[in-house]
């Protein structure tokens, strides 16, 4: 019997169609995240895409065929639209599969959600970046977002609401993410994911961690994986840590890591993080990235490999986005590992990693330089031949 996938492929070529759609449905949003990649105003922008070209964007998502990708309304805050509830329905009637990321605003209620989901969305994806109202309500700069946000979470599980978490790892939060782990394990979640800060938008002025706490996290998710169903965003040496973790346990060893690492699984312990009913399969981290299986669309209609990559191939309003997918020369350098330069061009995992292009623009400019966020030394890891098989393995 073939033994379960460590990393996941999606089944079709990703050059042909992105796994994953974001619509930037607008920018308007009353919050004021210390993080906000789209530095969210209060008001909508007036080159906004209209409910015109809103359907036009998901008429050239569901043309990519099918099965079609997942198509996610995020923003600023997407309840912020009047016609949302027309868009997914809308979406819903080319058979996309729509999820919606709203913001812990006043407009999050359990009637608003109910409308979603009557529209036809099947998940929702909610932002929580403390375990406490304290802790997360001084990150999102807004008091009451953490009680909306559990009573949203609540309502969407309630009304039927797929629900991903995700949490911003930021400095401000370190400490605290082995709470945050044992919060969502307790509320349940289809999916957690940590978001590793990208240095853009308001986010450039966060203090950044350093690639050894990196790791650390990176590890410490990794082990959260054999309670609940973990996913990284902008942090693709996820897939890199599930291999070499892989590995390491058939050698029935331990990686070696660093004192983030010792306080984040003491702690867990001490929350009982670990304990009870382990996941029978561990939920394997998907291979997308930037341009590669994933594409975002801006509220005026610009197409980024992703929302933290402010380099546009093209606009819908030009050009249709299958075509500025398929053959930009932005997205189609992207998924050619061979010209990744620095250390990740010539590191083993760079074909199931590749680093976030997003963080390495962010420090040099450079779409294809190496993620300056990342510890491995290339070639450094023991079982080279074993992890060569693995990554083989997992090739659609
Ligand atoms: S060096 Fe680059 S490709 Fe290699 S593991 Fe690190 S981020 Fe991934």
């Amino acid at each position: 019997m073939k033994p379960p996938a460590v990393v996941r492929r999606p089944r079709h070529c990703v050059c042909e169609r992105p796994f994953l759609v974001i619509w930037e449905a607008t920018r308007a949003c009353p919050l004021a995240c210390l993080h906000c990649r789209a530095e969210a105003q209060t008001a909508r922008h007036p080159d906004e895409l209209d409910g015109d070209g809103a359907r036009r964007v998901m008429d050239q998502v569901a043309a990519f065929g099918r099965p079609g990708p997942l198509f996610v309304i995020t923003g600023g805050d997407p309840f912020q639209r009047a016609d949302l509830t027309d868009l997914i329905a809308y979406g819903t009637s080319l058979g996309l599969r729509v999820a919606v990321s709203p913001s812990g605003t006043p407009t999050l209620t359990r009637a608003a959600l109910a409308a979603v989901r009557e529209a036809g969305a099947v998940a929702l994806s909610l932002s929580l970046d403390g375990s406490t109202a304290e802790r997360h309500d001084a990150f999102r700069g807004v008091p009451g977002v953490f009680d909306r946000t559990l009573d949203g979470w609540r309502a969407a599980r309630e009304l039927g609401l797929k629900v991903q978490v995700n949490t911003t790892v930021t400095r401000h939060g370190l400490e605290d993410l082995a709470d945050v782990a044992a919060l969502v394990r307790r509320e349940g979640a289809m999916l957690w994911s940590g978001f590793l800060l990208v240095p853009t938008g308001r986010g450039e002025q966060l203090e950044p961690l350093t690639a050894d706490e990196i790791e650390d996290v990176l590890h410490f998710l990794h082990d959260c994986g054999s309670v609940m169903a973990v996913k990284t965003t902008e942090g693709h040496h996820f897939r890199r840590v599930a291999l070499q973790r892989a590995v390491l346990d058939a050698h029935g060893q331990r990686p070696r890591l660093g004192p983030l690492y010792g306080r984040l699984t003491a702690r867990a312990a001490e929350l009982g993080l670990f304990d009870g009913e382990r996941r029978a399969v561990r939920r394997p981290p998907m291979d997308v990235s930037s341009g590669r299986g994933f594409v975002f669309v801006s509220h005026t209609g610009e197409v980024h490999p992703s929302g933290f990559l402010p380099v546009s191939g093209g606009n819908v309003k030009d050009r249709p986005l299958t075509e500025i997918y398929r053959e930009s020369e932005l997205f189609t350098r992207l998924r050619n590992p061979s010209l990744l330069g620095g250390k990740c061009g010539a590191c083993e995992f760079r074909s199931v990693c590749g680093g976030s292009r997003s963080r390495a623009y962010g420090s040099t400019r450079d779409v294809l330089a190496a993620d300056p966020y990342c510890a491995y030394e290339p070639g450094s890891f023991p079982y080279q031949e074993e992890i060569r098989a693995l990554a083989e393995s997992t090739k659609r």
